[in-house]
């Protein structure tokens, strides 16, 4: 069967990129964009006095936005007895419980609108870059930004992250939802001011949607899913960040000891940011794959036929339901998917079936709730060691095979911080 064929039947697929490159040579992704994401660290850094003065939760890391590394030995238990093949170490990315937004898009979405607040009262000459920016908590700044708009398109988590720090700062935000938002996820953001407008049509409908309404008000900010850099850059300090993190741990990573990801992927924003960040932190060392639904397979099904984002998945009769609602796109985003080419290892697709059991089992062992499609990474995880897998070639070929021992894998659990306990107890009970 070719790849599409199995996509076509909703089988879970594998995916190897033949495009990757060798990035050793590190320039190949340094250059331009590490200015960006350093300048996007910065930014995120005058920003701490603000974010700790006005979501106390972050008080603790002194408003730093960012997610343990966890072990989770249970899980990983479970895992071996029904027969994962993994013989490195399992670590889990915790962004579920990104403080502020509870999902990954704490990362690229607050980023953006922190960024737009910026230049804007950089502009008015209201605040100075060696400012203090708990200033920004007051009256007279909400009142500023009151004057401007931020719209986005979301099918739920992006809007929130947006609408959560857009409102707290004191914009007028409008969040387009498509139809598989949840209803909480709604009524959440109403709750702080945020307008909500929902329609009946996918995620590209709503980013449509948004793009037009704002394009009509010129006080009016689009934050464009489909093609941000800010978001992407955003995405990308996860790399410094996680760096770090490793390293306090104790995990090294370097030729010997691989590092591999597993991200759930919607557009490809926040998956792609990531990749693009850690690249640039361990080069060839580390080894990035993207997880999406069975019947949303749009970047593995952009990447691996040429076509991007002209191509969707309901023109191979996919699009159907999924539990995974934060991944629920059918065409990749245009930029991220083309910056994937060169980095990106590989994809695969995940039946909702083991997105639940994933989750109940997080749950019950780590007692950790995720939403269902911040469980995708486990897929990869699977498959990676998987001796019927094509991910063997992908292990021979790049001389990994012998390595696995020492190595060191990632499941980027991506979202559900916020889910309210009402919603989860329906969740596990599926
Ligand atoms: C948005 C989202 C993703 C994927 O991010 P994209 O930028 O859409 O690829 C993964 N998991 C969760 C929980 C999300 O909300």
């Amino acid at each position: 069967m070719t790849i599409r064929e199995q996509l076509q039947a909703a089988q879970e697929a594998a995916w190897l990129n033949p495009e990757k490159i060798k990035v050793a040579e590190r320039e190949k992704i340094c250059g331009h964009g590490f200015v960006e994401v350093k300048a996007a660290q910065n930014r995120f850094m005058r920003f701490l006095p603000f974010i700790r003065r006005r979501f106390p939760e972050t008080e603790d890391r002194k408003g730093v936005i960012e997610s343990r590394l966890l072990v989770i030995p249970e899980m990983t238990a479970w895992l071996k007895e029904n027969g994962a093949a993994v013989s490195g170490r399992i670590l889990l990315k915790d962004d579920a419980h990104l403080p502020v937004a509870g999902s990954v898009k704490a990362r690229g979405g607050i980023h953006e609108v922190l960024k737009i607040a910026e230049q804007l009262a950089f502009k008015a000459k209201i605040l100075h870059p060696t400012d203090k920016y708990d200033k920004l908590d007051s009256e007279e700044f909400r009142q500023f930004y009151s004057r401007y708009t931020i719209q986005v398109g979301s099918t739920g988590n992006l809007g929130l992250s947006i609408g959560i720090m857009g409102a707290s700062l004191g914009f007028r935000v409008i969040v387009h939802m498509s139809r598989e938002a949840k209803e909480w996820k709604k009524e959440l953001l109403r709750e702080k001011g945020v307008i909500v407008l929902e329609y009946d049509g996918d995620y590209s409908h709503a980013v449509a949607e948004g793009r037009n309404n704002s394009a009509k008000d010129p006080n009016s900010f689009f934050i464009d899913d489909e093609n941000s850099e800010d978001l992407f850059f955003g995405y990308a300090t996860a790399g410094m960040r996680l760096k770090m993190q490793l390293y306090k741990a104790g995990v090294s990573v370097d030729r010997d000891h691989p590092l591999f990801v597993y991200l759930p992927c919607g557009v490809g924003g926040a998956p792609g940011g990531i990749t693009y960040g850690l690249k640039q932190m361990f080069g060839d060392n580390v080894h990035c794959f993207f997880v999406e639904p069975v019947q949303d397979p749009c970047m593995l099904l952009g990447m691996s036929s040429g076509k991007y984002e002209e191509i969707s998945v309901e023109e191979i009769g996919l699009g159907g339901q999924t539990a995974a609602d934060g991944l629920t796109v059918g065409r990749p985003s245009a930029f991220v998917s083309k910056m994937m080419r060169p980095l990106l290892s590989g994809c695969f697709t995940v039946k909702d079936e083991h997105l639940l059991t994933w989750m109940k089992t997080m749950y019950e062992k780590e007692h950790l709730f995720l939403e269902p499609s911040a469980c995708a990474g486990f897929q990869g995880l699977l498959q990676i060691e998987n001796p019927d897998s094509i991910c063997r070639e992908y292990l021979e070929k790049n001389q990994l095979t012998e390595k696995m021992p020492d190595a060191a894998h990632i499941v980027w659990a991506t979202g559900g911080g916020l889910v309210p306990t009402t919603e989860q107890t329906h969740l596990l009970s599926l």
